[in-house]
């Protein structure tokens, strides 16, 4: 027992008091008794004391009533205690024993609870603390309930220090999100998280360029759920991608340096090419034989090559693109500019391009351009006919536009249909070896469309025809 507990003076007094009223009652009442009939003391006597018995009796059944709740709560409490942790003899021991071991119950209880809590607590903060991520939890109003070295080391410390050179005092306890990302071009960071909060379901931002620290991160947001399933906060998880960032953007600039560097050659042996191709009639019959189809030969490889680098240099920019601009535009009027600037191209092959209901699609014009610029321009350069038909339809549904673009070509096997869109992978038919090509097409036009969270697909027979089916998500909000 603890030496220290203070003596509960108000029981004591109250355990005298009630027993002195008895001893004082059973006093009167034997004097009276005695007063009234001094012959028969005895008879009287003996009624007196069983009168007071029951008395007794009656209130000490009332006086145990919070001692039979207290029985009837404990019975409750033992049922969800293991066998070997319930008070043995309980009914036994006096009251107060009981509440003693009841508070010895409830005491071992709570500091098994506190240990576990402890443990608990650190072993959730070692895993914190080691996970490589910078990592923040916050609650529903966006104050940081908890965070990582790595978080506060990136960003908090970079906060306070940005707070002290501009001498703003720095508010005690645990800052705000939206204090820590303050600036104008993170504010879709923080709407993500009230995204989250708001809707209840898990964002990803990719890429996200923090200025100020010079660094990019991906970030995963995650809403925190209590026990009767309301949000009651979110966690972020940063993951530092800058240096696959500046992987990347070492790739685009070497894959630019070279694409330049051998653009610049090629030009000039295309150039040497068509002026020897000029002079051809001032050489003698024989020489003109066997220079003609080498200059032929000449000008369409440093042709190929030039669009090898051009389509590589398209693939790495797409790739490293995190951001994509979004508008809104009819694809009619796009895909009739396509077929006028193939026209350009393609002077000597008769092809026509239909549409069907105008439809309004919401992405980056200039990529989407690309994309069907590349898908007729197969259309029309693989076609076999004499004269090339392309369709291209638009079919709208609650979440997405489905657009097709067909045409009635050679068509493609089954087992290509999935190949086609892998980098550099061409058909090796016998109708294809003659025509020039990297590729990169395809491979082009399904990166483009992974950037719009859009995929496209390939159905075909051989000799059929083939049809491109892109499913393009609407965005309400374009
Ligand atoms: P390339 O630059 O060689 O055209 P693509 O990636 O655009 O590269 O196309 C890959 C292969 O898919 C091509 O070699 C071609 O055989 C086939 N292909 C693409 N579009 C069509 C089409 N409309 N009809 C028939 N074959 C096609």
């Amino acid at each position: 027992m603890n030496k220290h507990s203070p003596f509960p003076w108000h029981y004591y007094v109250r355990a005298i008091r009630s027993r002195f009223f008895f001893i004082i009652l059973a006093c009167v009442l034997t004097y009276v008794a005695y007063s009234l009939y001094p012959e028969t003391f005895l008879g009287k006597e003996v009624a007196i004391l069983a009168f007071l018995f029951i008395l007794v009796s009656i209130q000490t059944y009332f006086r145990i009533a919070p001692i039979r709740h207290v029985l009837a709560r404990l019975e409750a409490v033992q049922e969800e205690l293991p066998y070997g942790k319930r008070l043995d003899l309980i009914y036994q021991k006096d009251e107060f024993e009981l509440i003693d071991q009841v508070l010895g119950l409830a005491e071992s209880q709570l500091k098994q609870q506190r240990e576990s809590y402890e443990n608990q607590v650190i072993q959730s903060d070692t895993i914190l603390e080691y996970i490589p991520n910078a990592v923040v939890i916050i609650d529903r109003f966006k104050n940081c309930k908890q965070y990582n070295g790595q978080f506060k080391e990136k960003f908090i410390n970079n906060y306070a220090s940005e707070k002290s050179s501009q001498n703003v005092e720095l508010p005690l306890g645990m800052p705000k999100l939206w204090k820590i990302f303050s600036q104008d071009d993170l504010s879709d960071l923080l709407d993500s998280f009230d995204q989250v909060l708001f809707s209840k379901k898990p964002t990803n931002l990719y890429g996200k360029n923090f200025p100020e620290i010079h660094k990019y991160f991906d970030i995963a947001i995650t809403p925190i759920f209590d026990n009767k399933n309301e949000v009651t906060g979110a966690l972020g998880i940063f993951h530092n991608v800058t240096q696959s960032k500046l992987n990347d953007k070492m790739r685009v600039d070497f894959v630019a340096n070279v694409s330049h560097e051998v653009r610049t050659p090629l030009t000039s042996i295309k150039g040497y090419a068509q002026l020897l191709h000029a002079q051809q009639n001032k050489l003698p019959e024989q020489a003109r034989e066997i220079t003609a189809p080498v200059l032929e030969k000449i000008n369409s490889n440093t042709e190929r090559l030039k669009e090898l680098f051009d389509n590589l240099l398209k693939l790495s920019l797409i790739e490293s693109k995190s951001d994509i601009n979004k508008e809104e535009f009819g694809i009619n009027q796009l895909i009739q500019q396509i077929g006028s600037r193939l026209k350009g191209k393609y002077l000597h092959q008769k092809f026509e391009v239909s549409t069907g209901e105008e439809a309004f699609i919401c992405g980056d014009k200039k990529l989407l351009d690309q994309v069907f610029t590349n898908l007729i321009d197969n259309a029309i350069k693989y076609s076999d006919k004499e004269l090339c038909q392309i369709k291209v339809g638009v079919n709208k549904s609650k979440q997405n536009f489905e657009i097709s673009v067909s045409d009635n070509g050679p068509g493609i096997s089954y087992d290509e249909q999935e190949r086609i869109f892998e980098r550099f992978y061409r058909i090796q038919g016998a109708s294809d070896r003659a025509i020039e090509g990297s590729g990169l097409g395809l491979s082009i036009v399904k990166h483009i469309l992974n950037k719009h969270n859009a995929s496209i697909k390939a159905t075909s027979y051989r000799g059929e025809g083939s049809t491109f089916t892109i499913c393009l998500p609407i965005i309400p909000e374009c």
